[in-house]
């Protein structure tokens, strides 16, 4: 029994031939997608190498994606840096969906550090001068430090009055 199915397996998986074919016939229409859009209407000025690093996929561009790195590598050239090569800035479809779910991880590690850090920074009497915590809240964006700072000594305050007035 068992060997039958390892023989089948063996042989070709229809599953895995399908797939094989229905990544083929995509890879295709995509690419014959891409020449019709450019043929029908010549606005892709320039196509762009995936910026993953073992790929060669290129991704066509528009002059307006083109005039904005200009612009965006003129301006950080102007402040002292350097320009952005064209092959770091786009994904292909292809690894699209894998820079988006590391993107998304990256925001989950973000979330659940920015949380521990505003649980510690509760735990303290003065949080507004904890400034190595702080910088690591600024780090992960939190979007109003000084808010939080406001928020958590406005509670201290609170706390401390009630205490006070418990003990009279
Ligand atoms: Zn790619």
């Amino acid at each position: 029994m068992s060997d039958d199915y390892d023989t089948r397996r063996e042989e070709a998986d229809p599953e895995v031939i399908a797939d094989l074919q229905l990544r083929a016939r995509t890879q295709r229409e995509r690419r014959s997608v891409i020449a019709d859009l450019a043929w029908q209407a010549p606005i892709f000025v320039a196509s762009w190498k995936c910026r993953h690093p073992k790929c060669d996929e290129r991704v066509a561009v528009t002059q307006d994606v083109v005039h904005q790195l200009e612009a965006f590598s003129a301006e950080l050239v102007r402040r002292g840096g350097r320009p952005i090569p064209a092959d770091s800035v786009l994904v292909c479809a292809t690894h699209e969906a894998a820079v988006r779910g590391f993107r998304a991880e990256k925001l989950r590690e973000q979330h659940v550090r920015l949380a521990a850090n505003i649980r510690e920074l509760k735990q303290l009497e003065s949080p507004g001068i904890s400034v190595d915590l702080l910088a690591k809240i600024r780090a992960d964006h939190h979007p109003d430090v000084e808010g939080l700072i406001g928020a958590i000594e406005a509670r201290t305050v609170r706390r401390s009055g009630k205490r006070k007035a418990a003990s009279l």
